[in-house]
């Protein structure tokens, strides 16, 4: 699942080729995925042109000239693509629209669980949790003192919080393992045994550890002028590494798959395991 790098560097990217550029055609494969009709998208887009690319925690919004935005939730399995007309289609390419580059920004999704909107720049809270969501981790406003204030109505595993969207936009399962490790926290920690000290050291890691990855994303995403992937995560220090060493400490990676989700942890830097956890 895409999170803040590989989203950040996707939009880098369109911003440095795509924007200010025209639509020149639109091809709707698989219309399942679309939130507003097909048709709405293929009549209308043409012509349209690229502003400046943005991203609100798992959205990539394209605002184009005629004050509309097509929003795209990638969700599970959603890339993007920015390639030749002449590259083979992925499977599961359900969007393609001709820019006047010569290239197709291209929409793809082995799951089909993503959701793409087109709506007025006014109209962004009509997609839904837009606006019970919290806000994107990396939005200006979002300080310190904010994720302190936001965190204190949440309980539970640390974890849990700071994937749940309703706090923070833009941090999923991989990342919060990376983010968790960095602030050497246990990720089954209760938020209510965390001291003030290590709520704030969370945040600050949160930040370095998306701004370390989000190059590292997108040079495995981009080659020169082309945008063509899988996501491949093989710079992470613990997610997905059980049985591999610590890079900070060298203990053995520990684990845990629970509810369909991995979660990852050096039980040496980051005390305070399950196990820990029922003995107290
Ligand atoms: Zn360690």
């Amino acid at each position: 699942m895409p999170e803040i790098p590989e989203l950040e560097a996707i939009r880098g990217f369109f911003n440095e080729h795509i924007q200010g550029h025209a639509i020149t055609s639109v091809e709707t494969r698989i219309p399942f995925i679309f939130r507003t009709p097909a048709s709405e998208l293929r009549e209308t887009l043409a012509g349209d042109t690229f502003g400046e690319v943005l991203r609100h925690g798992k959205f990539v919004l394209f605002p184009l000239a005629s004050h509309r935005i097509l929003a795209i939730n990638p969700m599970l399995t959603g890339r993007f693509q920015y390639v030749e007309p002449a590259k083979k289609a992925a499977a599961k390419t359900c969007l393609v629209l001709g820019i006047d580059t010569g290239r197709q920004l291209r929409y793809a999704d082995d799951k089909l669980m993503g959701k793409v909107y087109l709506v007025p720049v006014a109209g962004l809270d009509t997609i839904p949790n837009w606006a019970t969501n919290g806000p994107d981790l990396l939005a200006p406003s979002f300080d310190e003192d904010a994720w302190l204030k936001a965190l204190r109505k949440y309980r539970g595993a640390i974890k849990n919080i700071i994937t749940n969207a309703e706090f923070v936009q833009g941090i999923g399962n991989a990342y919060s393992d990376e983010i968790l490790w960095e602030a050497q926290i246990n990720p089954y920690t209760p938020k209510t045994q965390l001291s003030e000290a290590e709520l704030r050291k969370l945040y600050r890691a949160a930040l370095t550890t998306m701004a370390w990855a989000t190059p590292l994303a997108r040079e495995r995403m981009v080659k020169g002028d082309v945008l063509d992937y899988d996501e491949r995560r093989d710079f992470v220090r613990v997610h997905r590494r059980g049985g591999q060493p610590c890079p900070r400490c060298g203990t053995s990676i520990s684990e845990i798959t629970a509810n369909q989700r991995i979660t990852s942890y050096c039980r040496a830097c980051q005390p305070g395991g399950p196990a820990e956890l029922l003995n107290r």
